[in-house]
């Protein structure tokens, strides 16, 4: 699609913002539905009609958002109409309707614009109003002119969305509106690509880790970063946080045509996983099944056992039928998970905070608490993080990579164990209680309580699926590093 569709889109949202916000701040909102946190341009030009029937005075440059807001919202419906396969008269309807309804605003608001000096700009001063709600922020606006003068010039379009982001309107989210399907399908497209460009950046690290070029352990601090980074964009898209909502909006609603972002490298990609391969559909079901379904109440005895990565982890295909070649060892890798939240595991004794090492756990450990409460997409998305990372690593190429991450993490473990044992003698040396064989030095005792740790992690003797899985190993190693860095660090201050 046309390249300026986002700038639209993002001018014309901010632009949103302000207007909505002056609204409410002017009228009040407790008065409209509380239902729903987003507005509705129903609710927006009952705002106004109360706006006209108080006499309130309309800062010129709330007229001249919404006269930018109506510009931009035609030009992007025109830009979709344009490119539409069909000719969906519904869908039509509803977009006509709501620019009817800014445009209604606007009529209602446009005679009640102040075109000269108001006393409510004498900042400080006692002021009086008109407004039987007060004085509100936006009064000192009344007389500024916010204008583009230069359109269509795209750099006037930036400058007035910074212009919009440097008033007092923007101190929340941009402003989405309840009943914006256009632009909530901007949104939409958006986060569904950014998913798939974020899975296929961590895959690459997976594929240098494997060929060596990059460190376990660094590939592991980066899927983390990226995991947490994909649960913030999927915070900010208000209402997709909830992944059945995200289905549904994405693969079952029917579209004329996907909106692909051409002028954004980042998202140019083959890996499409979760645009076009269902990949947020197919692990959010059996995600629901394994907390819902008898067939998944007991979990297997045979869920810590040892399985085999080659035999269960398959070569990352773009295709809808690799899915089915995958459901075994994503079922293998749940009810791994699902033992492991009810057994207890080794590593959370060297964890900083319960379940660090595994970000995945605790968001499992919530949706399985509570069956009937949304899975969130982060949930979907992580768990195909988890076993697409899997596959970079095991299958860089045609052959397979023989490193074992739970067997390098366990030897890492082990590495850190036999350095505090070569080092104790030295330590010794420095003990101040003067009783080296019966040494009760606080610091002796912190890094002994520390190797004892260690020693339990390496003993678990667990050789399951999702314990082999590189994402999860490399947790382990992160904590395992975090926390011999922090004890080095402690013992080495304390002694010198
Ligand atoms: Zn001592």
């Amino acid at each position: 699609m046309d390249n300026s569709l986002l700038t639209l889109y993002f001018s014309y949202k901010s632009a949103t913002k302000y207007v909505v916000d002056w609204l409410f701040s002017t009228v009040g909102r407790e008065q409209f539905d509380q239902v729903h946190a987003r507005p509705s341009t129903a609710e927006i030009v009952n705002a106004a009609i109360l706006v006209r029937d108080q006499n309130l005075p309309v800062p010129k440059s709330v007229l001249n958002k919404l006269q930018d807001i109506l510009k931009k919202r035609r030009e992007v419906h025109s830009l979709y109409i344009e490119r539409a396969t069909s000719d969906n008269q519904e869908e039509n309807l509803k977009h006509k309707a709501f620019i009817d309804r800014l445009e209604q605003t606007y009529q209602i608001l446009s005679p009640l614009v102040k075109s000269t000096q108001s006393p409510l700009v004498q900042i400080g001063k006692e002021t009086e109003t008109t407004s039987s709600s007060g004085v509100n922020r936006y009064a000192c606006l009344t007389d500024l002119d916010l204008t583009d003068r230069h359109e269509p010039d795209p750099e006037a379009r930036n400058r007035d969305t910074i212009s919009a982001t440097n008033t007092p309107a923007t101190e929340k989210a941009e402003q989405v509106l309840q009943d914006d399907e256009l632009g909530e399908y901007i949104e939409l497209s958006l986060l569904v690509y950014n998913l798939d460009a974020i899975c296929a950046k961590v895959n690459g690290f997976w594929a240098d880790a494997a060929s060596g070029k990059l460190p376990i352990i660094v590939a592991g601090f980066l899927t983390n970063t990226a995991y947490h980074a994909a649960k913030r964009i999927i915070y900010n898209s208000p209402g997709l946080s909830n992944n059945a909502t995200l289905i549904h909006k994405w693969y079952l609603t029917k579209r004329d045509f996907r909106i692909k972002f051409t002028d954004i490298p980042e998202l140019q990609h083959n890996y499409q996983r979760f645009a076009n391969n269902l990949g947020l559909m197919h692990y959010w079901q059996i995600l629901h099944h394994c907390r819902t379904l008898d067939g998944y109440k007991n979990i297997l005895p045979t869920a810590s056992s040892r399985q085999h990565p080659t035999a269960l982890i398959h070569k990352l295909v773009d295709s809808r039928e690799s899915y089915e070649l995958d459901d075994l060892a994503f079922d293998k890798m749940q009810e791994s998970m699902r033992h492991l939240l009810v057994s207890g595991r080794a590593i959370s004794a060297l964890e900083e905070e319960s379940m660090k090492a595994e970000p995945l756990l605790p968001a499992l450990d919530a949706a399985l608490r509570d069956p009937k409460s949304p899975i969130p997409t982060h949930l979907v998305f992580g768990m195909d993080m988890l076993l697409s990372t899997y596959k970079s690593f095991l299958w860089p190429k045609e052959q397979t990579n023989k490193v074992n991450c739970r067997i390098s993490s366990l030897k890492f473990a082990k590495d850190i164990i036999n350095s505090i044992t070569n080092c104790m003698p030295f330590l010794e040396k420095l003990c101040w209680c003067q009783t080296p064989d019966h040494c009760t030095c606080p610091y002796k005792q912190y890094i002994c309580e520390f190797r004892s740790k260690l020693e339990l992690y390496v003993q678990e003797k667990r050789f399951d699926l999702y314990y082999q899985a590189p994402w999860v190993a490399s947790g382990h190693m992160i904590e395992i590093l975090h926390l011999s860095m922090d004890k080095g660090y402690f013992t080495s201050t304390t002694l010198f």
